[in-house]
């Protein structure tokens, strides 16, 4: 300990060595010399101390609850029985055939965790992803199983096309008819390739009613198509599925922190990126125009995607649509991070995902998605 203060090491001061210099000094200065230490003339008599003294006065005065009943619970879910394939990247995070996946719904309601988010792996795919509409898809056989398991259980899909499509992408591509880029591609101006987006509405209007015929409670479309919202709403309300909300991930970025999830859900594009439809990084004003098409197109819940290198973008948009409940997804670059440094003893993971979850819902957010989410509602347990 070599810290000095005003010459003094700090191992050196003791009450009466101080006491002694106060007396000094305090001479100095009048000659009515208190014999304790004085407030120092002009300090506030504001002290934010006051109010951290004891856990019952930091309760009283915290700004910011989480709740188990922010929480949603993402799920992957694969054919087959019994099934529970671990996933490397995201430890703790399994693949699941639709009866595990009803038994971890259920663990999730016993820690008052109302909703469960599916993404499906397909037994096969094509260049449109038909088993996403398929009334037997794995979802849709998970959304059965649930409901059956766990009535209560809020259960949200997502509405993409990435885990079902042989190419990776999140909708159908400018190529040849067999999706393989031979023969003449539908639109001659844009490049092969290229994800389409109006010929991809149909596809995911058919996704969102067939997760709805099969039980889903509220559906959630990701693939940052333009007019998404607009086109699920047209076909849900017309096979009399109006009552179904959708969340819509109307802002998500183009972003590293999804490295894990695409092993969770095998989903990578086989070439290219996502960048001609998620959002730029760089980008926060877009994401109040994006924000504002999703609720005039008559979206019930706005996200943001990812959550942790976003909180001013959860917060901009907490500001601007103060009446739309809204979603950040604490995505799986997120939890690896943590989970990596927790392995290797560098970061304490409950203290860690408290206070970034915690951080996450004071930048605004309503409900947090977490992979994290039922240690999360033990650790509020506890
Ligand atoms: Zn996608």
């Amino acid at each position: 300990m070599d810290a000095m203060v005003s010459g003094v090491h700090i191992t050196e001061i003791t009450p009466d060595k101080i006491s002694a210099s106060q007396t000094a000094a305090d001479s100095r200065m009048a000659g009515d010399a208190p014999s304790s230490i004085q407030r120092t003339a002009g300090a506030s008599p504001i002290r934010p101390r006051r109010l951290r003294r004891t856990p019952a006065l930091r309760a009283m005065v915290r700004e910011t609850q989480l709740a188990a009943d922010d929480l949603i619970y993402p799920l992957f879910v694969v054919h087959g029985q019994g099934a529970e394939r671990p996933i490397a990247s995201m430890p703790g995070v399994a693949q699941l055939s639709a009866e595990r996946a009803a038994r971890a719904a259920a663990a999730a309601a016993d820690l008052s965790i109302p909703a469960v988010l599916l993404f499906g792996i397909p037994a096969a795919k094509d260049p449109v992803g038909l088993e996403n509409f398929a009334a037997g898809g794995i979802v849709q056989q998970a959304i059965a199983a649930i409901k059956r398991a766990v009535p209560e259980m809020m259960v949200i899909t997502d509405v993409c096309l990435c885990e079902y499509t042989d190419h990776g992408h999140c909708g159908l591509l400018n190529q040849g008819a067999s999706g393989q880029g031979n023969g003449a591609r539908p639109h001659a101006h844009l490049e092969e390739g290229y994800m389409l987006n109006d010929e991809t509405l149909a596809v995911l209007g058919e996704v969102a009613l067939s997760h709805a015929r099969a039980g889903a409670d509220i559906v959630a479309p990701s693939g940052m198509i333009d007019g998404m919202v607009a086109a699920l709403r047209a076909t849900l309300d017309a096979h009399d599925f109006s009552h179904i909300p959708i969340m819509s991930y109307a802002v998500k970025y183009a972003s590293g922190f999804y490295g894990p999830f695409r092993d969770a859900a095998e989903g990578a594009p086989k070439f290219g990126d996502r960048k001609t439809h998620q959002m730029d990084p760089a980008n926060a004003r877009e994401a109040l125009r994006e924000a504002a098409l999703d609720v005039q197109e008559g979206a019930d819940f706005l996200m943001v995607k990812p959550a942790l290198a976003y909180l001013d973008v959860i917060h901009r948009l907490r500001t601007a649509y103060p009446e739309a409940p809204l979603a950040a997804y604490n995505v799986s670059g997120e939890y690896a991070m943590i989970k990596a440094a927790a392995a290797q003893g560098w970061l304490d993971e409950r203290s860690v995902t408290l206070e970034t979850l915690t951080g996450i819902k004071r930048a605004g957010a309503d409900l947090i998605i977490s992979y994290h989410a039922l240690d999360v509602a033990r650790w509020l347990r506890a």
